[in-house]
């Protein structure tokens, strides 16, 4: 599948084009028929990139620099980028904490 054409969240079925927004950003909808729509713009899907890229940092040992050269990059460069990511990340500690908390009871 082309990088270009994204998955569907829902199902994760191929897209089709379906329409731009007003401020052009290429809007998709769902092959499969369970209808789901979405609009990526490039900088979406550079986020998205980089997310993976910050999840795989945390939970392989790699350090920073590895992962750096890794995708051909400065340290300082994926320092910036990850910059972004750590309030996610505090969110997602805490739904973890939370779903032990409800385990335990
Ligand atoms: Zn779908």
């Amino acid at each position: 599948m082309p990088s270009s054409h994204p998955q569907c969240p829902v199902c994760h079925g191929p897209m089709k084009k379906n329409g731009t927004t007003s401020n052009g950003t290429q809007r998709w909808r769902c092959k499969t028929g369970c209808g789901a729509s979405l609009t990526q713009s490039n900088g979406d899907a550079i986020q998205a990139g980089r997310f993976q890229l910050f999840m795989r940092w945390l939970l392989n040992s790699t350090s920073l620099t590895q992962q750096a050269r890794e995708v051909g990059r400065s340290r300082a460069t994926l320092t910036r980028w990850f910059n972004q990511f750590w309030l996610i990340r505090v969110n997602a500690i805490a739904a973890v904490s939370d779903g032990g908390k409800v385990a335990q009871e």
